[in-house]
């Protein structure tokens, strides 16, 4: 099927077409979407989520130069606009693939210095801005190189994503181990490990800060709360936006994100920054990825909290189409407030039961329940990541509502197993 349509277009590549909202969002921006499917999706021609015109398979991890190629194919043929993604891995690709189309992006630099935490910690750390003790590995043997930092130390693959890996280590002699336990995690998992990072444990609770840069002009628009985990693995949980903070670290905040823009040279385009604030008050970044967060679910939160079609607005720059102005004031008044409560696993076996989730999606509170994970499925203990039962979004008229949602959801929701290897899971 080729498009003719005169709409502007744009090659999607990897997003789930159970995660709504990039697609909603098109279709209100009139933007046209070629989606290209995760390889593991089942995506029916029949059935297209909104604004898809067209469906393309390509294999971007394993085979990008045959991807490339088959995309400048389809450009030359049937030209679209853009090309966006919303799956961290496949950040670089997208910046390359614009950058050789001649199409609006990042460019390959700003991609990598975004999706490689070596090159991250680098620049950041050249730019002045806050960093923790940190030293890149190579090689699993020359563990002995990070034993000089100040411990407890976060081990984790430079090319990460969803907290995979992501292990605490809490004394010099227990390096090498995790060291090992990493990179064997990683190698499993994603096929192949470029190199670790070790880095000094940031003590202090961590936020998520939705930002929107056009032009090298960068605008944050939530900061959420995530909660405040002390390892030794980092599973996601909750996010509560927007954030309560004093106005000072608040500011601390705003320049730290725009600051990283500039040294990671990301101008143009949505960001997903994880920071924790050191000490309680001193924001040190853990990631800024260059694309909109959580497949979507930073879209459902800055959306809610600020009435700004985030995803709309990422896709009118993906395009090439420049945005609606989104006001004076260094950040958008919130105009209530959102929040995502990841179902914690508990435990892992054989799933027999997801309790509690069927009565949410009829609580008015909810938008929308995401289910990942069904009665069958099998978690694997940590530190192999099975992925996260289900997400529940809500909206609320302030972040304190959120809050006690969120102690209402500790006791209603409960995955039940067949076989607890987990004491946790047998609560
Ligand atoms: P990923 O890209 O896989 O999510 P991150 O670097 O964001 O990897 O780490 C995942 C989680 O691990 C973070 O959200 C945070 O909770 C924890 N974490 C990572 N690095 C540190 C650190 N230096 N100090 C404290 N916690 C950390």
């Amino acid at each position: 099927m080729t498009t003719h349509s005169r709409r502007p277009t744009l090659v999607l590549v990897y997003q789930r077409t159970t995660l709504p909202w990039v697609f909603e969002s098109a279709e209100r921006a009139g933007i046209d979407l070629v989606l290209v499917p995760r390889p593991d999706e089942d995506v029916s021609e029949k059935r297209l989520p909104p604004a898809v015109v067209d469906v393309v398979r390509l294999d971007v991890e394993s085979d990008p130069a045959g991807a490339l190629a088959a995309l400048r194919r389809r450009y030359e043929e049937d030209p679209f606009q853009g090309i966006v993604t919303l799956y961290d891995p496949a950040v670089p690709f997208v910046a390359e693939t614009a950058e050789l189309l001649g199409l609006p992006g990042i460019g390959r630099e700003a991609a990598r210095s975004a999706q490689d935490k070596r090159v991250m910690r680098e620049r950041l750390a050249a730019a002045g801005l806050h960093t923790p003790g940190f030293v890149r590995l190579d090689d699993p043997a020359d563990w002995a190189a990070a034993a000089h930092l100040a411990f407890p130390v976060v081990v984790k693959p430079a090319q990460g994503f969803s907290s995979l890996g992501v292990t605490k280590a809490d004394t010099p002699q227990s390096l090498k181990g995790v060291v090992d336990e990493v990179w064997q995690t990683c190698a499993s998992k994603l096929g192949r490990v470029d190199g670790l990072v070790v880095e000094e444990y940031l003590d202090g609770p961590e936020f998520a800060v939705e930002s929107l840069a056009h032009g090298g002009d960068v605008r944050i628009l939530t900061i959420g709360y995530k909660g405040d985990p002390q390892g030794p693995h980092f599973e996601e949980g909750v996010y509560r936006a927007p954030a309560a903070l004093p106005d000072a670290v608040r500011d601390a905040i705003l320049r730290e994100v725009t600051a990283a823009h500039r040294a990671l040279g990301i101008t143009d385009g949505p960001t997903h920054t994880e920071l924790r604030l050191r000490g309680g008050g001193t924001p040190y970044l853990l990631e800024m990825g260059a694309r909109i967060g959580g497949s979507g679910v930073s879209h459902y939160i800055a959306s809610a909290v600020t009435g700004i079609d985030l995803a709309a607005q990422a896709l009118r720059i993906a395009a090439g189409i420049t945005p609606e102005p989104l006001g004076a004031g260094s950040m958008p008044m919130p105009v209530a407030a959102a929040a995502n409560y990841i179902v914690p696993c508990h435990g892992s076996g054989r799933i027999t039961a997801i309790r509690g989730l069927d009565e949410l999606r009829n609580d008015p509170r909810v938008d929308h329940v995401v289910q990942m994970l069904f009665p069958g499925d099998v978690v694997r203990p940590y530190p192999d990541f099975t992925g996260y039962p289900a997400f529940v979004l809500s909206r609320h008229a302030d972040t304190s509502e959120a809050e006690a949602f969120h102690r209402y959801l500790d006791q209603a929701v409960r995955v039940d197993y067949a076989h607890d290897t987990d004491p946790q899971g047998q609560a």
